[in-house]
């Protein structure tokens, strides 16, 4: 997030090598996804980092499309949920001081109706503070922290958990 109050938010232009950013590459915007500086188009689920920022007042929004996330997230679909417990990695989510701890993922099915998505999403972040991050259905990861570093953070233990998960499952 660059501010506040007015909302201003960094996020990639669609389309872009995430591996090769830099920051002529951000565009800014507002809390209506208009493009406040920068060129180009804003990534097609703005709406969703949107929403994770109003439901929770995250400063920084991550998503992937990892293996694994995207993996589970069909493979614990019956479930509506990815269920991580008892792994000393969780301690690195905010607010996690055990092992003992069961951390849920809940999965969204995936739509090109970002907007409707994102409703979804804001709902239920709302509805559980305790969630850390969720999964969209054959999709990816969400996740989010006070700043960028804890977003990243974030990103870390849940991708190593969900491998972790599906390895087990897998036994690879
Ligand atoms: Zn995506």
């Amino acid at each position: 997030m660059v501010s506040e109050r007015p909302l201003r938010l960094a996020i990639t232009a669609t389309g872009l090598d995430k591996g090769a950013l830099d920051a002529e590459q951000f565009l800014e915007i507002d809390e209506e996804a208009r493009v406040v500086r920068g060129k180009g188009l804003p990534s097609a689920e703005t709406g969703l980092h949107l929403a994770i920022v109003g439901a929770r007042g995250a400063g920084a929004v991550l998503h992937t499309h990892s293996m694994w996330s995207t993996l589970l997230s069909e493979s614990f679909a019956a479930n509506g949920a990815v269920p991580l417990e008892g792994f000393e990695m969780l301690k690195g989510l905010t607010g996690v001081r055990t092992h003992e701890h069961k951390e849920i993922l809940p999965i969204f099915e995936n739509s090109q109706d970002i907007d409707q998505l994102a409703e979804h999403v804001e709902v239920l972040l709302k509805r559980d503070p305790a969630l850390h991050g969720f999964l969209i259905r054959r999709h990816g990861l969400y996740t989010w922290g006070r700043d960028l570093a804890e977003a990243k953070r974030h990103v870390e233990v849940l991708e190593f958990l969900l491998q972790l998960l599906g390895r087990s499952k897998s036994g690879v």
